[in-house]
């Protein structure tokens, strides 16, 4: 297993099963991790045993992802990186923020199986689970980019790039750890947010880890038979049963969960679904993440005016659910909630 897919405890016993002391551990997570040391077989700093062993493996720490393609918006705040994985796979990365305040959306899987009609992800099929390595690197990746371009930091992990998460809860979940470890990265798990179809074992499941991830459930719609129209999955995961394990992912973590919601002109909009979506989450600690529609090939809905997100969004207030509506961010690079597709695909 390569070096930077594995957690503390594992690069601990990998080492231990080599012959190497346990207190190598630490210098090498560090390196891995804090450093990001593309060859650390030729830090000084790492002891002689630990380079020769690493020499030994070959060096390299694991996927290091090739850039195959790169845009930027032009305020110059949102860029999207196209990078290349093993096997031709190839998942988008957009980085976005101002300085103090970076944030990576990263990507769990190469395509979506859940067939969300408006998503440009969801547009492309599945095509295979991201491994925990795959997912370390690309947040590596733009960590680099963002200490060579601004000097800083990412502060924020959002897991809202390609792919369901939750399908992939292995990968995803591990990679978390990885990457919120205080001995590496370090990135606060109040600062990561796993979206969600609504894929209700994922969040059941994650209902009983121990780290306290922000939560988003994409809902979309307010009755099954609407939200099915869009959200194909709604027939395996039923709106009660989502909301259902909401309650209890609520209950269970003390934490407030927050809804997203795609807003599509005449599809998702009027007044009355904003009543209902009210009613669906009464008794809830919830907080509504509206999302005007972003353009993809292979969906032909509008999202609405202004006037139609802010008459959403007050009737919202009016029955007492707060509410944000998403900054409109990289549209002009197609870096947008569910615009993100794989060159591969378009061309296939
Ligand atoms: N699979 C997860 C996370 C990735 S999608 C999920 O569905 O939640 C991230 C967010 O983008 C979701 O809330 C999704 O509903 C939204 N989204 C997808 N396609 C979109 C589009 N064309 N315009 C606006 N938001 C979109
Ligand atoms: Fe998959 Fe999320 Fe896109 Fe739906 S919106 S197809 S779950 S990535």
């Amino acid at each position: 297993m390569s070096l930077i897919g594995q957690s503390f405890e594992q690069l601990e016993e990998t080492l231990v099963a080599d012959g190497l002391s346990r207190a190598h551990g630490l210098p090498l997570f560090k390196a891995l991790h804090q450093d990001l040391e593309s060859a650390p077989e030729e830090r000084e700093s790492l002891s002689p045993p630990l380079r020769r062993w690493l020499r030994n493996r070959g060096g390299a720490p694991g996927c290091a992802p090739r850039l195959s393609e790169e845009t930027a918006s032009e305020d110059g705040w949102t860029r999207k990186y196209l990078l290349e994985l093993k096997g031709q796979t190839e998942v988008e990365v957009v980085l976005m923020g101002f300085p103090g305040r970076f944030t990576a959306c990263i990507s769990t899987q190469e395509g979506c199986a859940m067939g969300c009609v408006f998503c440009a992800t969801g547009q492309m099929g599945f095509r295979r689970h991201l491994s925990v390595e795959e997912i370390v690197a690309q947040v590596h990746y733009v960590e680099r980019e963002v200490r060579r371009r601004h000097d800083d930091r990412i502060r924020n992990i959002v897991l809202m790039g390609m792919g369901e998460p939750l399908h992939n809860f292995e990968g995803s979940i591990h990679a978390l750890e990885i990457l919120t470890d205080t001995r590496g990265l370090n990135i606060g798990p109040q600062r990561v947010t796993i979206s969600t179809v609504g894929h209700v074992p994922g969040i059941l499941r994650l209902a009983r880890h121990p780290k306290r991830y922000n939560l988003v459930v994409s809902l979309h719609g307010s009755t099954d038979e609407e939200r099915q129209a869009i959200v194909p999955v709604n027939r395996k995961w039923p709106l009660g049963e989502v909301l259902e394990a909401c309650r209890e992912y609520g209950s269970l973590k003390k934490q407030r969960i927050f809804f997203a919601w795609t807003l599509i002109e005449g599809v998702n909009d009027s007044m009355a679904h904003a009543r209902r979506l009210a009613e669906l989450l009464e008794g809830l600690d919830a907080h509504v993440n509206l999302i005007p529609l972003n353009p993809t090939d292979q969906f032909s809905g509008e999202q609405p005016g202004q006037e139609g997100v802010a008459a959403f969004q007050k009737e919202l207030r009016k029955a007492g659910l707060p509410s944000t509506v998403r900054q409109r961010r990289g549209i002009d690079v197609a870096a947008g909630c569910g615009q993100l597709r794989s060159r591969a695909s378009c061309s296939g």
